[in-house]
C-alpha cells in the first residue's frame, strides 16, 4: 500500500503571528514587509489556501447555525491596496446568506448628521453573521486627521472611542478582526497605471487617487499611530504584505479560519428525537 501524500495544509503550518500588531508597543509600517511569500512555494501556498477557504466556508455554516455569535473583519488599504479582490478571493464561496460585505465611501450628509460611528454601528454583523467592511471607522480616525477634516481635537479622541467600542463588541459577542493590506508606493503606481493603460480598467481609476497618493507618508504615519494603538487581543490588527497576492489570500484565510476555530462554533443540539419522527 502506497503512503498517501501529506494535505498541502499539513506541510504549511505556518505561523501567522509575525503579521500581528503588538499591543502597546510602538509601531510603524516602515518595519513591516509589503512583498512577502513567507518562505513558501506559490502553487503549495495555493493549494493551502483552498483548503483553508473550504474550511472557512463550513465555519461560517457553524457560525449561522449558532446564532450566537458574530464576525467582524475590517479591511483597510491605500488607494490599489487589493481590497477588492481580496474579498472575491476571501470571501467568493462563502454563503452570501450569512455574510456581509459593507464599502464605507466618503460620509454622506446623513452620515454626517450623526456620530461618526451611527453608520458603522449600523451595519455590523448580527449574531450568525460575518460582517466584512471594505474600509470602516479606521476612515474617521486616519482619513479626517490627514486630510484635516475635523480639527485634531476631534480625530484624535477617536482613537480611544473605537478601542472602547471594539472592547464593547468583543463583549457583546461579536469578535473583531482587522487587516491592513499593506504595499509600497511603487507597487501603487504599477496598479494605477494599469488601470489607465488597460480600456477596460478604465472605469476603476479615480483621478482623486493621485491627491491621495500626494498625502502617501501622512497616511502611513498616521496609519502606523493608529494601528499602533488600536490592536488588542480582542481585536488584533494585522498587516498582510499585499504585493502577492496568492500569500495575500494564503494569510487572510489562515487568520480567519483560526479565529473562528478558536470561537468553536457549534451548530445547536436538536431539541426533538429524529429517530422518533416519520416523514410519510
Ligand atoms: P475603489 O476605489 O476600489 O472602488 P474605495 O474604497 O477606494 O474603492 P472610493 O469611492 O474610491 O472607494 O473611495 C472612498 C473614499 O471615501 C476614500 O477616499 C476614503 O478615504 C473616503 N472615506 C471613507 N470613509 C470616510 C470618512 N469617514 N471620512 C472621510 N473620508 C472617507
Ligand atoms: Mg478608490
Amino acid at each position: 500500500m502506497t503512503e498517501a501524500s501529506p494535505a498541502p495544509l499539513a506541510k504549511i503550518e505556518f505561523d501567522a503571528r509575525p503579521y500581528i500588531v503588538n499591543p502597546g508597543k510602538r509601531f510603524s509600517l516602515h518595519d513591516r514587509a509589503t512583498r512577502d511569500d513567507g518562505g513558501l512555494d506559490k502553487q503549495l501556498g495555493k493549494d493551502a489556501f483552498e483548503l483553508l477557504r473550504d474550511r472557512l466556508v463550513d465555519l461560517q455554516e457553524n457560525l449561522y447555525a449558532e446564532q450566537k455569535r458574530a464576525l467582524l473583519v475590517v479591511l483597510q488599504a491605500m488607494d490599489a491596496g487589493g481590497k477588492d479582490s481580496t474579498l472575491k478571493a476571501v470571501f467568493g464561496p462563502v454563503d452570501p446568506a450569512g455574510c456581509r460585505v459593507k464599502g464605507f465611501k466618503k460620509p454622506n450628509d446623513e452620515e454626517l448628521a450623526h456620530d461618526y460611528l451611527w453608520r458603522v454601528h449600523h451595519w455590523l454583523p448580527k449574531r450568525g453573521y460575518i460582517g466584512v467592511f471594505n474600509r470602516s471607522h479606521y476612515e474617521d480616525a486616519v482619513t479626517v486627521a490627514v486630510k484635516s477634516l475635523a480639527p485634531k481635537k476631534v480625530w484624535s479622541r477617536r482613537v480611544g472611542h473605537i478601542n472602547d467600542f471594539e472592547r464593547m463588541l468583543a463583549d457583546e459577542g461579536t469578535t473583531t478582526v482587522k487587516f491592513f493590506l499593506h504595499i509600497s508606493k511603487g507597487y501603487q503606481k504599477e496598479r494605477l497605471q494599469r488601470r489607465l493603460d488597460r480600456p477596460d480598467k478604465h472605469w476603476k481609476f479615480n483621478v482623486a487617487d493621485l491627491d491621495e497618493r500626494a498625502r502617501w507618508e501622512q497616511y502611513q504615519e498616521r496609519y502606523s499611530e493608529v494601528l499602533g494603538q488600536t490592536s488588542h487581543k480582542h481585536a488584533p490588527w494585522y498587516v498582510v504584505p499585499a504585493e502577492r497576492r496568492w500569500y495575500r489570500n494564503l494569510l487572510i484565510t489562515k487568520v480567519l479560519v483560526d479565529t473562528l476555530e478558536a470561537m468553536d462554533p457549534r451548530p445547536p443540539k436538536a431539541d426533538f428525537d429524529p429517530s422518533a419522527i416519520v416523514i410519510e
